[in-house]
């Protein structure tokens, strides 16, 4: 009996043997890795995502297998991109905002509950290891786990497989492989290593094929660098690699705030014909227009990324309310924070309007 590995299936209903009768939950692909690693138990999962688990050890393994179900049904706010995109099916695309440091993350998810909107919290690694990867995972989840809407947490662009494998196991939902300035056939190798690692632990996998212009932490690409996707590299990607979402270079840069980028519709309609279910995402959101992000939703994109905007403004706004002439003994820390995150949830709800259909 094989272990077979049909991408990310979202529940488990039906078990044979003894654990026949547990109710479905999200992860179980997750669940059939950790059968298979943990206690050497063959698995099954067949096209319906359905997990068949066989011999005399699942009655070992049952009591873990239950922890392991509570835990799933704790986080049951927090989710993978394949799951926010499937949630979110006809309604548009998924906003991904970059959290800068950790006082942005409560206004972001307030802004999404407004709207009643999944949402991506996504960080750069420099980001992660700035906040600590396990405080900041923890906060996403317990906040996730009271929100009333479903909530993601994304590694973006991060060239180290090490690196995303440790966000892996301590508890990200979903990655982003960067190996966009590679040549393709090691950006294929290196992204299908990363794919199975976190298809095997319920986590989502980004990709990106041609490469975006501009400044990103840790990423940096001369505008002259940037280059189109071309369709026939990224069909060829997608199908090595089996990604669940792929950024695409139409047009937008990274951190452009000054003007505003002109988009290649025809090779996003290209895109989107030859690739079919696989989630293009468009980066470089700061410097998209209005009526761009409003058509590029309508035109199929499924996931939008805005970081810059947050940054740009958060310190504007500290920099008002932060004068150090001011300070008393008596001054509050939060209340001058406080506008900066107001300022925060307010771009959060007006960009993840225009992500709506
Ligand atoms: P901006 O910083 O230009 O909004 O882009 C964000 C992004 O694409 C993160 O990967």
């Amino acid at each position: 009996i094989s272990f077979a590995f049909p991408g990310p299936a979202d529940y488990v209903n039906g078990i044979i043997g003894d654990l026949k009768n547990l109710p479905a939950f999200q992860g179980g692909v997750a669940l059939g890795a950790f059968l298979r690693n943990k206690f050497g138990i063959p698995v099954f999962i067949n096209n319906d995502g359905d997990l068949f688990a066989y011999g005399e050890a699942l009655a070992g393994a049952l009591p873990e297998v239950n922890r392991m179900l509570r835990d799933a049904g704790k986080n049951k706010m927090y989710k993978n991109l394949i799951e926010l995109f499937k949630e979110n099916e006809g309604k548009g695309a998924v906003g991904a905002f970059n959290l800068h440091c950790f006082e942005m993350l409560p206004a972001m998810i307030q802004a999404a509950e407004e709207l009643n909107v999944p949402i991506i919290i996504q960080t750069s690694l420099g980001t992660a290891e700035y906040i600590g990867f396990e405080p900041l995972i923890a906060a996403v989840k317990a906040l996730a786990e009271k929100s009333s809407v479903n909530v993601a947490l994304h590694m973006d662009h991060c060239k180290s497989i090490e690196a995303l494998k440790k966000a892996i196991d301590l508890g990200y939902s979903s990655v982003m492989y960067d190996g966009s300035a590679l040549p393709i056939e090691e950006n294929i190798k290196n992204t299908q290593e990363v794919v199975a690692y976190a298809h095997a632990h319920g986590v989502s996998v980004e990709g990106e094929i041609g490469s975006i212009g501009g400044a990103e932490e840790g990423v940096v690409v001369e505008k002259d660098a940037a280059m189109y996707t071309k369709p026939e590299d990224a069909l060829h990607y997608v199908n090595e690699t089996h990604v669940d979402a792929l950024a695409v270079s139409i047009g937008t840069t990274h951190g452009q705030f000054k003007s505003k980028a002109k988009i290649n519709y025809e090779l996003l309609t290209e895109l989107k014909a030859k690739l079919g279910p696989v989630g293009l995402v468009l980066h470089g959101g700061t410097g998209v227009s209005d009526e761009d992000m409003k058509r590029c939703v309508r035109e199929g994109m499924k996931k939008i990324n805005v970081g810059t905007e947050l940054n740009k403004n958060y310190i504007e706004v500290v920099s008002k309310t932060f004068t150090a002439d001011d300070v008393t003994p008596l001054t509050s820390l939060r209340n001058l924070l406080g506008p900066a995150n107001e300022r925060i949830k307010e771009i959060v709800i007006d960009k993840a309007s225009l992500f709506k259909l």
